[in-house]
């Protein structure tokens, strides 16, 4: 069997779990997640970046950082994860959905600036497969309509538009760290906050609402209950899991590479006589192996490959039923225009194994099998 992924692990996990065991400090903010942090601020120049306890939290805190009101409006793509719709909700916002770009999936920005109303108080950008959405013009249409952006790079961390790194383009950045993603502690994942000033209420808001880090910091006397607040800090246990890879952070980066070109090259004769449809890497932007998937002309051709796969002991799988078209979408929202491409294009996406250190013969194996489903039709 081919598994669709397997978390990365890198062999000094065990040392490190040990090392935090036996310093008694198992709870957050201890020299591993301090390293984490340190790493992620150093290797992308960011000016602030704090581990959380999962992507979703990251989206949660920074979607609480933006100070929104009930009735506010939130603009995101429908084709994406349910962890981007429910941060907006919790912080009591509507959500506006945008259709996206058929050739990364990512939102439209086209579309972006016919959603904004009176409201608007927020675009979030999901880079999808860790390839960055359309930033300038994003952050463009941000700064004329006076608007806050959260980027979630889930699935972008390593990733870059123009040279800058995801995550510290728009007002906050989320990486995920779950066991499906590039790094991983587990559950897991990390708030890149790339204006100063939220870097005080990001620390309450983190903490159960108490200034705890001033305190630590030496800049308060006592610690106390300032403000609303939640408890977003992993344990040391899953830092120090991250930590391993952090430190080989372009190992896993290269490796993923190396099997998405594999990957590219093998199936290539498919897209070229129009069979499949492939990703699309817009000029300007590197991404990091996070995915590779393709596209079936039809869901029905879609099913009938997976199954394909399946009987020869691959599992491929798919990804979104889009938001707009869920229970909990369309209570907490509506889809501005119209969806030319959001349910039509998640119906043919496939998406294939990838992980860090996926056998080579495994690949090869899984270009085979595609390309023979592909002689029979
Ligand atoms: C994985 C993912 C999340 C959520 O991350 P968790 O760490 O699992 O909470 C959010 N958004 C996107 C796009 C993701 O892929």
């Amino acid at each position: 069997m081919i598994c669709f992924n397997i978390p990365p692990y890198i062999g000094t996990e065990f040392e490190y779990l040990k090392k935090v065991i036996e310093n008694h400090h198992i709870s957050g903010d201890g020299d591993f997640t301090k390293k984490c942090n340190n790493w992620i601020e150093k290797r992308f120049n960011a000016q602030k970046v704090m581990l959380t306890t999962s992507g979703t939290t990251a989206l949660d805190m920074a979607l609480l950082l933006c100070g929104l009101s009930p009735g506010d409006e939130v603009i995101l793509p429908s084709y994406t994860f349910s962890s981007t719709a429910t941060a907006p909700v919790l912080a009591g916002a509507n959500l506006v959905f945008v259709d996206i770009r058929p050739d990364t999936m990512n939102i439209d920005e086209t579309k972006i600036e016919g959603a904004v109303t009176h409201k608007t108080k927020v675009i979030i950008a999901m880079h999808y497969a860790g390839v960055s959405c359309e930033m300038d013009v994003i952050m463009d249409i941000a700064r004329r309509h006076n608007l806050m952006v959260v980027e979630d790079a889930a699935q972008a961390i390593m990733s870059t538009y123009k040279g800058r790194p995801l995550g510290t383009i728009g007002d906050f950045g989320c990486y995920s760290f779950h066991e499906t993603k590039n790094y991983s502690m587990g559950e897991g994942g990390a708030i890149v906050i790339n204006n100063p000033a939220y870097n005080e209420r990001a620390e309450v808001l983190r903490e159960k609402g108490t200034n705890r880090s001033r305190f630590f910091r030496g800049q308060v006397d006592k610690y106390t209950w300032v403000d609303f607040g939640d408890s977003y800090l992993p344990s040391e246990l899953n830092a120090a899991y991250l930590w391993a890879q952090l430190e080989n952070a372009d190992e896993i980066n290269e490796n993923r590479l190396k099997t998405w070109k594999k990957y590219w090259n093998g199936l290539r004769e498919l897209k070229e006589s129009g069979k499949i449809e492939f990703p699309f890497i817009p000029e300007g932007c590197i991404h990091n192996g996070h995915m590779f998937y393709l596209k079936c002309k039809s869901l029905e051709e879609r099913t009938a490959l997976i199954s394909y796969l399946k009987s020869h002991g691959i599992l491929a799988v798919f990804h979104y039923v889009p938001l707009h078209s869920s229970p909990a979408g369309s209570k907490y929202g509506r889809f501005y225009g119209a969806d030319n491409y959001t349910t039509i294009e998640s119906e043919r996406l496939i998406r294939l194994p990838l992980y860090y250190k996926i056998q080579e013969e495994d690949v090869e194996k899984i270009i085979q099998i595609v390309k023979a489903f592909y002689t029979m039709i």
